[in-house]
Protein backbone atom coordinates (compact mmCIF):
# COMPACT_ATOMS: atom_id res chain seq x y z
CA UNK A 1 0.00 0.00 0.00
CA UNK A 2 2.36 2.66 -1.17
CA UNK A 3 0.62 5.94 -0.96
CA UNK A 4 2.00 7.28 -4.34
CA UNK A 5 0.59 4.15 -6.17
CA UNK A 6 -2.47 4.18 -4.38
CA UNK A 7 -2.52 8.19 -5.68
CA UNK A 8 -2.19 7.02 -8.97
CA UNK A 9 -4.20 4.09 -9.36
CA UNK A 10 -7.05 4.38 -6.41
CA UNK A 11 -10.24 5.83 -5.82
CA UNK A 12 -11.10 8.31 -2.85
CA UNK A 13 -11.68 5.23 -0.49
CA UNK A 14 -8.74 3.91 -1.25
CA UNK A 15 -6.50 7.50 -0.92
CA UNK A 16 -8.27 8.12 2.62
CA UNK A 17 -6.78 5.02 3.53
CA UNK A 18 -3.62 6.11 2.37
CA UNK A 19 -3.74 9.11 4.15
CA UNK A 20 -3.98 7.36 7.65
CA UNK A 21 -1.67 7.92 10.12
CA UNK A 22 0.40 4.87 11.04
CA UNK A 23 2.21 5.42 14.07
CA UNK A 24 1.09 7.46 17.37
CA UNK A 25 4.04 9.77 16.30
CA UNK A 26 2.30 10.06 13.30
CA UNK A 27 -1.18 10.95 15.00
CA UNK A 28 -1.82 15.12 14.41
CA UNK A 29 -3.24 16.20 17.67
CA UNK A 30 -5.20 15.08 20.16
CA UNK A 31 -2.83 15.47 22.73
CA UNK A 32 -4.64 13.88 26.07
CA UNK A 33 -6.05 11.28 24.34
CA UNK A 34 -2.41 10.75 22.95
CA UNK A 35 -0.83 10.85 26.29
CA UNK A 36 -3.49 8.93 27.96
CA UNK A 37 -3.24 6.15 25.99
CA UNK A 38 0.63 6.11 25.55
CA UNK A 39 0.17 5.26 29.54
CA UNK A 40 -2.59 2.70 28.96
CA UNK A 41 -0.39 0.98 26.48
CA UNK A 42 3.00 0.91 28.23
CA UNK A 43 1.90 0.01 31.16
CA UNK A 44 0.03 -3.31 29.54
CA UNK A 45 3.25 -3.80 27.52
CA UNK A 46 5.29 -3.87 30.82
CA UNK A 47 2.84 -6.17 32.59
CA UNK A 48 3.09 -8.57 29.47
CA UNK A 49 -0.74 -8.29 29.43
CA UNK A 50 -3.15 -7.13 26.88
CA UNK A 51 -4.62 -3.56 27.51
CA UNK A 52 -7.93 -2.59 28.97
CA UNK A 53 -11.11 -2.31 26.68
CA UNK A 54 -10.98 1.18 24.95
CA UNK A 55 -13.56 3.23 23.77
CA UNK A 56 -13.07 5.95 21.36
CA UNK A 57 -15.94 8.96 21.25
CA UNK A 58 -16.27 11.61 19.21
CA UNK A 59 -17.79 13.18 15.88
CA UNK A 60 -16.78 11.24 12.64
CA UNK A 61 -13.72 11.95 10.83
CA UNK A 62 -11.89 13.02 13.97
CA UNK A 63 -9.53 9.88 13.85
CA UNK A 64 -10.77 6.84 15.42
CA UNK A 65 -10.78 4.51 13.34
CA UNK A 66 -7.28 5.41 12.74
CA UNK A 67 -6.24 5.63 15.86
CA UNK A 68 -7.61 1.39 16.35
CA UNK A 69 -5.37 0.64 14.00
CA UNK A 70 -2.86 2.67 15.79
CA UNK A 71 -3.18 0.99 19.06
CA UNK A 72 -3.03 -2.29 16.93
CA UNK A 73 0.25 -1.01 15.57
CA UNK A 74 1.84 -0.32 18.77
CA UNK A 75 1.06 -3.45 20.60
CA UNK A 76 2.42 -5.22 17.08
CA UNK A 77 -0.70 -7.55 16.74
CA UNK A 78 -3.68 -8.17 14.50
CA UNK A 79 -6.78 -5.71 14.42
CA UNK A 80 -9.79 -7.63 13.41
CA UNK A 81 -12.40 -4.96 12.35
CA UNK A 82 -16.40 -4.69 12.28
CA UNK A 83 -19.10 -2.81 13.27
CA UNK A 84 -21.99 -2.79 15.55
CA UNK A 85 -24.86 -2.62 12.62
CA UNK A 86 -22.95 -5.38 11.40
CA UNK A 87 -23.01 -7.68 14.42
CA UNK A 88 -26.95 -8.37 13.67
CA UNK A 89 -26.98 -11.82 15.81
CA UNK A 90 -24.84 -12.81 18.95
CA UNK A 91 -23.56 -15.66 16.55
CA UNK A 92 -21.80 -13.31 14.36
CA UNK A 93 -20.31 -12.02 16.92
CA UNK A 94 -19.67 -15.34 18.29
CA UNK A 95 -17.58 -16.39 14.68
CA UNK A 96 -15.34 -12.72 15.01
CA UNK A 97 -14.30 -13.52 19.32
CA UNK A 98 -13.63 -16.82 18.18
CA UNK A 99 -11.32 -16.41 15.72
CA UNK A 100 -9.21 -13.78 17.62
CA UNK A 101 -5.71 -14.80 18.70
CA UNK A 102 -3.98 -13.48 21.89
CA UNK A 103 -3.41 -10.29 21.76
CA UNK A 104 -5.72 -9.65 18.93
CA UNK A 105 -7.11 -5.81 18.64
CA UNK A 106 -11.36 -5.99 18.24
CA UNK A 107 -12.25 -3.00 16.81
CA UNK A 108 -15.49 -2.48 16.93
CA UNK A 109 -17.32 0.48 14.83
CA UNK A 110 -20.07 2.41 15.74
CA UNK A 111 -20.90 0.20 18.63
CA UNK A 112 -23.52 2.05 20.24
CA UNK A 113 -25.32 0.30 17.18
CA UNK A 114 -24.84 -3.22 18.58
CA UNK A 115 -27.83 -5.43 18.41
CA UNK A 116 -28.58 -6.21 22.11
CA UNK A 117 -28.29 -10.49 21.80
CA UNK A 118 -24.81 -9.30 20.70
CA UNK A 119 -23.92 -6.73 23.34
CA UNK A 120 -24.86 -9.06 25.98
CA UNK A 121 -22.59 -11.65 24.92
CA UNK A 122 -19.78 -8.71 24.42
CA UNK A 123 -20.44 -8.60 28.36
CA UNK A 124 -19.13 -11.71 29.22
CA UNK A 125 -16.31 -11.79 26.59
CA UNK A 126 -14.98 -8.49 27.84
CA UNK A 127 -14.68 -9.61 31.03
CA UNK A 128 -14.08 -13.26 31.54
CA UNK A 129 -12.98 -13.85 27.73
CA UNK A 130 -15.68 -16.43 27.78
CA UNK A 131 -18.93 -16.43 25.14
CA UNK A 132 -21.58 -18.83 25.83
CA UNK A 133 -23.16 -20.11 22.73
CA UNK A 134 -26.79 -21.28 23.17
CA UNK A 135 -27.83 -24.22 21.24
CA UNK A 136 -31.11 -25.12 20.31
CA UNK A 137 -33.92 -23.90 20.94
CA UNK A 138 -37.05 -23.70 24.17
CA UNK A 139 -36.81 -25.69 26.69
CA UNK A 140 -34.30 -27.78 25.62
CA UNK A 141 -31.56 -25.71 24.61
CA UNK A 142 -28.36 -25.83 26.51
CA UNK A 143 -25.69 -23.06 26.90
CA UNK A 144 -21.88 -24.20 25.68
CA UNK A 145 -19.02 -22.12 27.32
CA UNK A 146 -16.66 -21.59 24.79
CA UNK A 147 -13.25 -20.07 25.56
CA UNK A 148 -11.61 -16.83 23.67
CA UNK A 149 -8.19 -15.83 23.45
CA UNK A 150 -7.34 -12.49 25.60
CA UNK A 151 -8.11 -9.58 23.50
CA UNK A 152 -8.37 -5.85 23.54
CA UNK A 153 -11.58 -4.41 22.44
CA UNK A 154 -11.37 -0.66 20.79
CA UNK A 155 -14.91 0.39 20.69
CA UNK A 156 -16.08 3.73 18.79
CA UNK A 157 -18.95 5.63 19.29
CA UNK A 158 -20.09 9.01 17.83
CA UNK A 159 -22.47 8.97 21.05
CA UNK A 160 -21.52 7.91 24.20
CA UNK A 161 -24.50 8.51 25.86
CA UNK A 162 -26.26 5.91 23.71
CA UNK A 163 -24.14 3.17 24.90
CA UNK A 164 -25.65 1.20 27.99
CA UNK A 165 -24.14 1.24 31.33
CA UNK A 166 -23.16 -1.76 31.50
CA UNK A 167 -20.94 -1.69 28.08
CA UNK A 168 -19.55 1.52 28.97
CA UNK A 169 -18.78 0.77 32.63
CA UNK A 170 -16.64 -2.44 30.99
CA UNK A 171 -14.02 0.03 29.49
CA UNK A 172 -11.05 0.63 31.13
CA UNK A 173 -10.75 3.66 29.50
CA UNK A 174 -12.49 6.64 27.31
CA UNK A 175 -10.48 8.37 24.73
CA UNK A 176 -13.10 11.48 24.04
CA UNK A 177 -11.51 12.67 20.46
CA UNK A 178 -11.90 16.58 20.50
CA UNK A 179 -12.31 18.69 17.25
CA UNK A 180 -8.79 20.05 15.73
CA UNK A 181 -7.29 23.44 15.92
CA UNK A 182 -6.37 25.15 12.98
CA UNK A 183 -3.11 24.64 13.03
CA UNK A 184 -3.10 21.31 13.70
CA UNK A 185 -5.22 20.78 10.56
CA UNK A 186 -2.21 22.63 8.78
CA UNK A 187 -0.33 19.53 9.88
CA UNK A 188 -2.45 16.94 8.44
CA UNK A 189 -2.91 18.82 5.14
CA UNK A 190 0.75 19.46 4.74
CA UNK A 191 1.33 15.58 5.22
CA UNK A 192 -1.52 14.65 3.23
CA UNK A 193 -0.40 17.37 0.35
CA UNK A 194 3.00 15.89 0.05
CA UNK A 195 1.98 12.18 0.02
CA UNK A 196 -0.27 13.25 -2.65
CA UNK A 197 2.21 15.87 -4.27
CA UNK A 198 0.10 18.54 -4.33
CA UNK A 199 2.02 21.90 -4.16
CA UNK A 200 -0.18 23.64 -1.88
CA UNK A 201 0.66 27.26 -1.06
CA UNK A 202 0.80 28.05 2.74
CA UNK A 203 -2.08 30.42 2.35
CA UNK A 204 -4.13 28.14 0.49
CA UNK A 205 -3.48 25.12 3.07
CA UNK A 206 -4.56 28.02 6.17
CA UNK A 207 -7.71 28.43 4.28
CA UNK A 208 -8.78 24.86 3.56
CA UNK A 209 -7.50 24.12 7.24
CA UNK A 210 -9.95 27.21 8.88
CA UNK A 211 -12.95 25.85 6.27
CA UNK A 212 -12.43 22.26 7.69
CA UNK A 213 -15.05 21.71 10.32
CA UNK A 214 -12.26 20.84 12.59
CA UNK A 215 -12.13 17.65 11.20
CA UNK A 216 -9.57 16.22 9.24
CA UNK A 217 -11.26 13.70 7.10
CA UNK A 218 -13.03 17.29 5.60
CA UNK A 219 -9.28 18.49 5.64
CA UNK A 220 -8.08 15.93 3.65
CA UNK A 221 -11.51 15.96 1.38
CA UNK A 222 -11.33 19.18 0.70
CA UNK A 223 -7.98 19.24 -0.22
CA UNK A 224 -8.42 16.56 -2.69
CA UNK A 225 -11.21 18.68 -4.40
CA UNK A 226 -8.82 21.80 -4.53
CA UNK A 227 -6.54 19.47 -6.35
CA UNK A 228 -9.67 18.77 -8.64
CA UNK A 229 -9.86 22.52 -9.44
CA UNK A 230 -6.15 23.64 -9.53
CA UNK A 231 -5.55 21.04 -12.36
CA UNK A 232 -8.75 21.93 -14.19
CA UNK A 233 -9.36 25.31 -13.97
CA UNK A 234 -5.62 26.76 -13.08
CA UNK A 235 -2.13 25.49 -13.31
CA UNK A 236 -2.08 23.15 -10.60
CA UNK A 237 -0.88 24.88 -8.17
CA UNK A 238 -3.42 25.45 -5.09
CA UNK A 239 -3.23 28.70 -4.07
CA UNK A 240 -5.07 30.98 -1.88
CA UNK A 241 -7.39 32.43 -5.12
CA UNK A 242 -7.55 28.98 -6.52
CA UNK A 243 -8.73 27.20 -2.75
CA UNK A 244 -11.06 29.87 -1.80
CA UNK A 245 -12.65 29.53 -5.62
CA UNK A 246 -12.71 26.12 -5.40
CA UNK A 247 -14.76 25.93 -2.06
CA UNK A 248 -17.25 28.24 -3.04
CA UNK A 249 -17.67 25.60 -6.09
CA UNK A 250 -17.94 23.17 -3.16
CA UNK A 251 -20.39 25.08 -1.38
CA UNK A 252 -18.26 25.21 2.20
CA UNK A 253 -18.74 28.82 2.76
CA UNK A 254 -16.56 31.02 5.19
CA UNK A 255 -16.83 29.37 8.85
CA UNK A 256 -16.48 26.10 7.06
CA UNK A 257 -20.40 25.17 7.36
CA UNK A 258 -21.60 23.00 4.45
CA UNK A 259 -24.67 22.43 2.66
CA UNK A 260 -26.37 21.03 5.72
CA UNK A 261 -25.41 22.67 8.68
CA UNK A 262 -26.99 25.85 6.93
CA UNK A 263 -30.07 24.02 5.92
CA UNK A 264 -30.34 22.80 9.71
CA UNK A 265 -28.99 26.35 10.80
CA UNK A 266 -32.03 28.55 7.90
CA UNK A 267 -34.49 25.57 9.10
CA UNK A 268 -34.09 26.79 13.02
CA UNK A 269 -34.31 30.22 12.87
CA UNK A 270 -36.97 30.68 9.49
CA UNK A 271 -39.12 28.05 10.25
CA UNK A 272 -39.11 27.92 13.81
CA UNK A 273 -38.18 31.31 14.74
CA UNK A 274 -34.91 30.18 16.31
CA UNK A 275 -36.32 27.33 18.52
CA UNK A 276 -36.28 25.95 20.74
CA UNK A 277 -37.18 22.65 18.92
CA UNK A 278 -37.04 18.88 19.26
CA UNK A 279 -34.10 17.62 16.89
CA UNK A 280 -36.41 15.05 15.53
CA UNK A 281 -38.54 17.98 14.05
CA UNK A 282 -35.75 19.78 12.83
CA UNK A 283 -34.64 16.64 11.22
CA UNK A 284 -37.42 16.26 9.12
CA UNK A 285 -37.51 20.05 8.33
CA UNK A 286 -33.96 19.83 6.56
CA UNK A 287 -35.31 15.44 5.33
CA UNK A 288 -32.31 14.28 6.93
CA UNK A 289 -32.33 11.41 9.68
CA UNK A 290 -31.82 12.51 13.18
CA UNK A 291 -29.07 10.88 13.80
CA UNK A 292 -27.37 12.49 11.16
CA UNK A 293 -28.38 15.94 12.18
CA UNK A 294 -27.28 15.25 16.01
CA UNK A 295 -23.96 13.44 15.24
CA UNK A 296 -22.95 14.82 12.30
CA UNK A 297 -23.95 18.67 12.29
CA UNK A 298 -24.75 19.38 15.60
CA UNK A 299 -21.25 18.89 17.37
CA UNK A 300 -19.78 21.10 15.20
CA UNK A 301 -22.83 23.89 15.24
CA UNK A 302 -22.59 23.77 18.73
CA UNK A 303 -18.56 24.10 18.60
CA UNK A 304 -19.08 27.07 16.44
CA UNK A 305 -21.55 28.90 18.97
CA UNK A 306 -24.03 29.35 16.44
CA UNK A 307 -26.80 26.74 18.42
CA UNK A 308 -27.38 25.61 21.93
CA UNK A 309 -28.63 22.41 23.00
CA UNK A 310 -31.19 23.37 25.74
CA UNK A 311 -33.69 21.16 27.97
CA UNK A 312 -36.71 22.17 25.75
CA UNK A 313 -34.83 21.85 22.80
CA UNK A 314 -32.40 23.62 20.24
CA UNK A 315 -31.41 26.81 19.68
CA UNK A 316 -29.87 29.38 17.32
CA UNK A 317 -27.39 31.49 19.04
CA UNK A 318 -27.02 35.41 17.53
CA UNK A 319 -24.27 34.18 15.81
CA UNK A 320 -26.03 32.22 13.57
CA UNK A 321 -28.88 34.61 12.73
CA UNK A 322 -25.78 36.74 11.97
CA UNK A 323 -24.04 34.00 9.64
CA UNK A 324 -27.22 33.59 7.73
CA UNK A 325 -27.46 37.60 7.26
CA UNK A 326 -30.37 38.20 9.49
CA UNK A 327 -31.61 40.19 12.54
CA UNK A 328 -31.73 38.01 15.75
CA UNK A 329 -35.14 38.47 17.88
CA UNK A 330 -34.58 40.62 21.14
CA UNK A 331 -34.51 38.24 23.41
CA UNK A 332 -32.62 35.27 21.88
CA UNK A 333 -30.10 33.06 23.91
CA UNK A 334 -26.47 34.69 23.82
P1 LIG B 1 -13.28 8.21 12.41
O1 LIG B 1 -13.06 6.73 12.59
O2 LIG B 1 -13.25 8.98 13.68
O3 LIG B 1 -14.49 8.52 11.58
P2 LIG B 1 -10.90 8.05 10.72
O4 LIG B 1 -9.89 7.44 11.61
O5 LIG B 1 -11.54 7.16 9.72
O6 LIG B 1 -12.03 8.79 11.58
O7 LIG B 1 -10.20 9.29 10.02
C1 LIG B 1 -10.62 9.76 8.76
C2 LIG B 1 -9.43 10.22 7.95
O8 LIG B 1 -8.94 11.42 8.53
C3 LIG B 1 -8.27 9.24 7.93
O9 LIG B 1 -8.26 8.47 6.78
C4 LIG B 1 -7.05 10.13 7.94
O10 LIG B 1 -6.68 10.41 6.61
C5 LIG B 1 -7.51 11.42 8.56
N1 LIG B 1 -7.09 11.58 9.95
C6 LIG B 1 -7.85 11.39 11.05
N2 LIG B 1 -7.18 11.71 12.16
C7 LIG B 1 -5.96 12.11 11.78
C8 LIG B 1 -4.81 12.58 12.49
N3 LIG B 1 -4.82 12.73 13.81
N4 LIG B 1 -3.72 12.89 11.79
C9 LIG B 1 -3.72 12.78 10.45
N5 LIG B 1 -4.77 12.35 9.72
C10 LIG B 1 -5.89 12.02 10.37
Amino acid sequence: DDPLSVVAHGGEREVETALRPRKLAEFVGQPRVREQLHLVLESARKRGVPPDHVLLSGPPGLGKTSMAMIIAAELDTAIRITSGPALEKAGDLAAMLSNLTEGDVLFIDEIHRIARPAEEMLYLAMEDFRVDVVVGKGPGATSIPLEIAPFTLVGATTRSGALTGPLRDRFGFTGQMEFYSAPELEQVLRRSASLLGIELEDKGRSEIARRSRGTPRIANRLLRRVRDYAEVRADGRATLEVVRAALEVYDVDELGLDRLDRAVLGALVRSFGGGPVGVSTLAVAVGEEPATVEEVCEPYLVRAGMLARTPRGRVATPAAWEHLGLQAPADSVG
